[in-house]
């Protein structure tokens, strides 16, 4: 065991992990309690009487190749949300620990930290630098000690890519003391290759990936945490026996056949042309101050009157997620990219 295990909590390190009924997919389950008939509205492969495979093995593996990292070296979440939260849990100690983020950003960092007491730093990008990274203000921020660094790239809210040279370099400065974590929600949507393929070279890194923006599956709540095995295993211990639903696995192996990841790669470029053109047609309206650069599936835009915006929108039955009362964003908000007719539709209503 290395400083990665030294660094999470106590608690978490000593703890016994659940003993979970035996998994021995061959035999009869007389020793879970469990109905021994079907119900007539289940239609899944495996049968929702008996409960799923208590850590998936199967799709784990499926999700390291997906993603280019070797066995052993990715664990499935309830989307990338329940990831953010088993790591501060694993690794923030209650009124001792803080986590460092970089606001705008994320809302889950700082939420799922409060929620364990962890005390969150923060380092506001810049936004006369298109929300740039503030290295000499992390730099300043590392003297606090935190125990995680949640960055997302490209991030949410305002769509652009970190400089992951800077995120590199970070990560290999705080071997032995903290954890650097890559959000790559949005990766998919980039171009840009992942920071997963350095994991092996920096074991400070985690990246976390999620099926439930570039597949189509937010619904089926699935995420990955990307990380050294002695990251993946600590995670273990907390993540709950069963946590992924059965119908989640089967949408999830049906998903990643090879015809329906075709097909996702071909929605992929759509969305990344359809991108482009709703920024092309905003720029010009007299209503849009300023675009951030974005390499999501989302805009962040700057109108001179947000709120005269949202509410044509609203007229015209389309949500758009209001930004202008949070810091260093006034009057803007995020638009995700629709179809070509939502996004013509969209643009037809702007006042
Ligand atoms: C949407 C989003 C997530 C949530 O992903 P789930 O896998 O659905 O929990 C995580 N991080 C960022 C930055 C997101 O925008």
């Amino acid at each position: 065991m290395s400083w990665l295990t030294d660094i999470a909590r106590p608690e978490i390190r000593t703890l016994q992990a659940y003993a979970h009924a035996d998994w021995e997919p061959g035999l009869v389950r007389l020793h879970a309690n469990e109905l021994p008939w079907r119900s007539e509205v289940d239609h899944s492969i495996a049968g929702l009487n008996v409960y799923p495979e208590p850590h998936p093995h199967a799709l784990m593996h499926r999700l390291a190749e997906l993603y280019g990292v070797p066995q052993g070296w990715a664990q499935a979440c309830r989307g990338s949300d329940e990831a953010i939260d088993l790591l501060i849990r694993c690794y923030c100690r209650a009124g001792q620990d803080a986590v460092l983020v970089c606001p705008p950003t994320f809302g889950m960092y700082g939420v799922a930290a409060r929620i364990q007491g962890a005390r969150v730093l923060e380092v506001p990008l810049r936004r006369a630098a298109d929300f740039a990274l503030d290295l000499a203000g992390i730099d300043a921020a590392l003297a606090q000690d935190p125990r995680l660094l949640f960055f997302c790239s490209p991030n949410n809210p305002t769509g652009n890519l970190l400089d992951l040279t800077a995120l590199l370099a970070l990560a290999r400065r705080l071997e032995g003391r903290a954890l650097v974590v890559v959000d790559e929600a949005y990766l998919e949507f980039s171009g840009v290759d992942s920071l997963s393929r350095r994991l092996q070279d920096y074991p400070a890194l985690v990246v976390l990936r999620t099926l439930s923006k570039a597949h189509g599956l937010a619904g089926a709540r699935c995420g990955t945490l990307l990380a050294q095995p002695e990251i993946v295993s600590m995670l273990q211990r907390v993540i709950q026996p069963y946590a992924i639903a059965q119908l989640s696995i089967e949408a999830v192996f049906a998903a990643l056949a090879p015809g329906p990841l075709a097909a996702t790669a071909g929605r992929l470029e759509v969305l990344r042309a359809e991108r482009e053109r709703l920024r092309a047609a905003l720029q010009a309206h007299p209503q849009v101050v300023r675009i951030n650069p974005s390499a999501a599936n989302f805009l962040l835009v700057e109108f001179r009157d947000a709120a005269t915006v949202l509410a044509s929108a609203h007229q015209a039955r389309f949500l758009l997620r209001d930004f202008s009362r949070s810091p260093g964003l006034g009057n803007c908000l995020r638009i995700t990219i629709g179809t070509p007719q939502q996004n013509d539709q969209l643009l037809a209503c702007l006042p």
